[in-house]
């Protein structure tokens, strides 16, 4: 059997989490140094979010600080790691019929990659590739993409899809930290017997009671779908790397599929 690369859903919550040092960042840590060193990260950001499929194929992707209203010191965070043009064209590769664009001038490597990829390879010596999420497109489109990026799980690279399973900023309850609401819970807990069982189930969670709450758009959502196509694609269930609730409506849960 082929070496598989391990692959992971991160939550990565709030981008102050990038100079925090707190449990979840620690399970980030750990999970980084866990591993041999990939020969490049192929990221599915929440927020690359647009109306293409597309991979970033730079060869030195800038640092992109995609909010606002944050210390300066979260924007003079920098993540210098390089890009891989050349594994760039093998992602549009593995996907094929599937269309994917190379962008190499567009994108780069924004907050919801840099704030987990600082603790998981503080060096930045690993290229960093991302995908974008394609918003014009529905759950399935998703799941299948992400089971088609297998392939390179054999080929030494690292797959992280970065979002939250529970995101509602609207809801977002400041006096709340470590805690979520009740339907956090349940959203979080049912997506997790399913993710932690049998991926391929995943798109039933389209119709819980408290998607709506849990999901209100779905981009820090899909990025799971593709760490489900993956356990769907190599038939095994991811396990749960860490988990916690954060200002009501976060849910902080990460999602491992292991080495093989
Ligand atoms: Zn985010």
């Amino acid at each position: 059997m082929a070496n598989l690369m391990p692959a992971v859903f991160v939550g990565h919550g709030n981008p102050m989490n990038a100079l925090e040092h707190n449990r979840y960042t620690d399970a980030w840590s750990e999970f980084g140094a866990s591993m041999p060193k990939p020969k490049a990260i192929v990221v599915i950001s929440a927020h690359w979010y647009v109306n293409i499929t597309a991979v970033t194929a730079m060869t030195m992707p800038r640092t992109i600080h995609d909010f606002y209203g944050f210390p300066q010191a979260l924007f003079d965070v920098q993540y210098p790691a390089p890009g891989d043009p050349a594994i760039a064209e093998r992602v549009v590769d593995v996907v094929q019929p599937t269309y994917m664009g190379l962008d190499e001038d567009s994108w780069g490597i924004d907050h919801g990659t840099w704030s987990v990829l600082v603790h998981m390879f503080p060096q930045a010596d690993v290229p960093v590739l991302q995908v974008s999420i394609n918003a014009e497109l529905p759950f399935d489109y998703h799941f299948n993409l992400g089971a088609k990026l297998h392939a390179l799980r054999e080929e030494g690279v690292l797959i992280v899809a970065s979002g939250n399973v529970v995101h509602n900023l609207r809801l977002i309850d400041w006096n709340s930290p470590g805690q979520g609401t009740d339907w956090a819970h349940r959203f979080d807990d049912d997506t997790r017997a399913i993710m932690t069982s049998d991926a391929s189930q995943l798109g039933l969670v389209n119709d819980h009671a408290d998607f709506r709450l849990a999901v209100p758009t779905p981009d820090h959502f899909l990025p799971l779908a593709y760490v489900a196509g993956l356990s769907a694609a190599a038939n095994t269930p991811t396990r749960t790397v860490i988990d916690g609730y954060e200002m009501g409506s976060l849910s902080m849960t990460a999602y491992e599929l292991p080495a093989a």
